[in-house]
């Protein structure tokens, strides 16, 4: 492990406190010493408060920040007398603990100070650094582990039993510490947890961090125990969307709501799915408690999907009997599950958790490997992890964040969409809190937008196979499929039926009909399976109430799909999917219309491009937003009781009314 400090930028961030937010920077960019939020930093100040006397003050990183984005915002300032004075109490429940880290800061606005707040208080030096190392990890979690550490770094550091975070863990850190130090000093080790490293300076406290890291890193390599062996395995190419999509709605049942399920078929996550040992190294629990409290639950393992509802149940039945305590838990139901022929699936509330989940569990599967190459992997025991998932402020923490909102877990659909309405619909869904699949034939669609609730494919919907791999990879991606917008289709060039080629009327029938009944057909599996029930949302057109002159293609087709849809809604309503058109007219912010055509059309109808636009009966524009929101509250419980419905959004047509 390199250390990544650089004088000359050091030097731009000026202060005890710009120089914490640029070292603890440093710390966040390397995931192999924290992942997500894990981790934390602190620095000890002095201020001068509203009496004028100087007081001193340990600003610790806030919760809900991260190390790699921190901010001087994010270290929460807390009065450090009143946190050694804590320390040296006999017991303080977490509870209370958190009230008075709430209380003794200097700003109450501040964010609530790291759990790990009274043990940054009791350590020497001005920072003070706190990362879970991969390589530490690995080494402590061995039979041998305590050994390894006093092989690994002597005495210059202090070593510390594996307790829970919080008071218990901050109370047992100073007293060893006390004890066992001396000059030559510079960490502490928590087993099965971290490393605590501190100096006078940002850049001693970080470098003494990277060189414990590394001492780690090496002591791993000269065991042979560092590098992993490469693997070539790839993603079984067989149809798994069913299986997947069924098992996305047992774990949905677990967790009290939809789920967000994403497969990982990576070279690294098969080869150790299919290791023969997978069961027994993947069962004994997270490597640090950190792990636990950043994706709740642990791995299972199993052959076949079906297998894993009674599996996990008994798991966590099994867990809770261990540890001799009530089973209070919000949900059951695991995060992590790897499957020898799929990789490794993560599943969260929203798709952001699951992807928190994967980064996690691909460090955990290294750190794992790493301790069964240097003679074997032993996490905490089960009671251990039971109370860090279970403890007072992890529970206080789920309770206040309830479900999100809207569309949380559910999983979109939509065709066509990286222009125009379909582009609109995406983003009306994202924002209502669904993960959402964009097909369209144009590859920019890949990259429509970079977060990781969305997810672009290139398709070719006219084309049976690509349809099905588009279907496959969306639940590959998310778990299943809960909503469908069909929105791709095109609008030929003005032709009567008189002049219009059988070759045209096809091509228009192909992408405007057809491919909608094969995605309309594939789909129906999936969206049976949805938690909430299922819904599409079909973008028709005025054409099908009022068709025009020059355009029987376009309107023949609409008018079919509308038909097909209120067939559907008759033959899925007994799976619980409701199907609602909308008829939009004149949306002018598409690729279809540019300003020349725009300008043509107008002066055919001896309007201004204005009163153009607005050519109806309410003398309003409608915009693809307009549309889009309609579709997705189409999705949502104002339309729960409604099928077969067609909402016009054309600000009113005379010839449609
Ligand atoms: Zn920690």
């Amino acid at each position: 492990m390199k250390s990544l400090w650089n004088d000359q930028e050091a030097a731009k961030f000026s202060g005890d406190l710009a120089q914490r937010v640029y070292s603890s920077r440093l710390l966040g960019r390397d995931p192999s010493l924290v992942l997500h939020g894990g981790g934390n930093t602190s620095v000890k100040v002095k201020e001068i408060n509203v009496f004028g006397e100087e007081e001193e003050i340990l600003c610790v990183k806030g919760s809900g920040w991260d190390l790699e984005t921190i901010e001087a915002a994010g270290f929460s300032p807390c009065r450090l007398a009143h946190l050694l004075r804590l320390a040296g109490l006999p017991a303080l429940s977490d509870l209370q603990m958190a009230k008075e880290l709430k209380g003794c800061l200097t700003n109450p606005a501040a964010p609530m100070p790291s759990v790990e707040a009274i043990l940054h208080a009791t350590l020497p030096g001005k920072f003070v650094d706190h990362t879970h190392a991969d390589a530490l990890i690995s080494i402590t979690n061995t039979a041998a582990g305590r050994q390894r550490v006093n092989e690994v770094y002597g005495d210059r550091v202090v070593c510390i039993p594996y307790v829970m975070p919080g008071f218990k863990l901050a109370r047992l850190c100073a007293e060893l510490f006390r004890q066992h130090s001396h000059p030559g000093t510079v960490g502490l080790v928590l087993m099965n947890h971290g490393l605590f490293s501190f100096g006078d300076t940002a850049k001693i406290a970080y470098e003494r961090m990277i060189e414990l890291a590394s001492m780690a890193e090496d002591y791993l390599a000269r065991n042979n125990a560092w590098k992993l062996p490469a693997s070539t395995l790839t993603a079984p190419t067989s149809s798994h969307r069913a299986e997947l999509a069924a098992f996305r709605r047992e774990l949905s049942g677990a967790m009290g709501g939809p789920a967000i399920l994403t497969t990982h078929s990576d070279a690294a996550a098969l080869a150790f799915a299919q290791r023969a040992d997978v069961g027994e190294i993947s069962q004994q629990g997270p490597a640090t408690p950190d792990h636990v409290i950043r994706t709740k639950r642990l791995p299972l393992v199993g052959r076949d999907l079906a297998a894993y509802r009674i599996a996990y149940s008994d798991y966590f039945t099994g867990l809770a009997a261990k540890s001799g305590q009530q089973l209070t838990m919000l949900d059951a139901a695991p995060r992590v599950i790897v499957d020898r022929e799929l990789g490794v699936l993560t599943a969260g509330r929203t798709a952001k958790e699951a992807s928190i989940a994967s980064d996690i569990y691909h460090h955990t599967m290294d750190i794992v490997l790493r301790a069964t190459a240097l003679g074997g992997w032993k996490a905490l025991p089960a009671a251990d992890i039971f109370d860090v998932e279970y403890w007072d402020l992890e529970q206080a923490k789920l309770r206040g964040a309830g479900r999100a909102p809207g569309f949380a877990g559910e999983i979109a659909l939509v065709t066509g969409a990286a222009s125009g309405i379909g582009r609109a619909c995406v983003d009306s869904l994202l924002k209502r809190g669904a993960a959402v699949v964009g097909l369209d034939i144009n590859p920019a669609i890949t990259s429509l937008c970079a977060r990781p609730d969305f997810h672009g494919i290139t398709c070719d919907l006219t084309q049976q196979a690509s349809l099905a791999a588009a279907l496959e990879e969306a639940v590959r991606k998310f778990g299943g499929l809960d909503m469908l917008v069909l929105n791709a289709g095109i609008f030929p060039p003005g032709a009567t039926i008189a002049e219009m080629s059988l070759e045209l009327w096809r091509k228009v029938m192909n992408i405007n009909l057809d491919a909608n009944f094969l995605l309309m057909r594939e789909a129906h599996p999936l969206l049976k399976l949805a938690p909430n029930g299922g819904r599409v949302v079909v973008i028709g057109s005025k054409n099908v109430p009022a068709p025009g002159p020059g355009a029987a293609a376009y309107s023949a087709s609409k008018a079919a799909v509308n038909q097909l849809a209120r067939v559907a809604a008759l033959e899925w309503g007994r799976d619980r999917i409701r199907i609602n058109s909308l008829h939009p007219n004149m949306v002018f912010d598409t690729a279809l219309w540019t300003p020349e055509i725009l300008a043509s059309r107008a002066k055919h109808y001896g309007l201004s491009v204005e009163d153009y636009k607005t050519n109806n009966v309410l003398k309003t524009e409608v915009s693809s937003r307009d549309v889009a929101e309609l579709a997705a509250e189409m999705c949502g419980p104002l339309f729960a009781k409604t099928t077969a419905a067609q909402v016009p959004v054309d600000g009113g047509n005379d010839r449609v009314i």
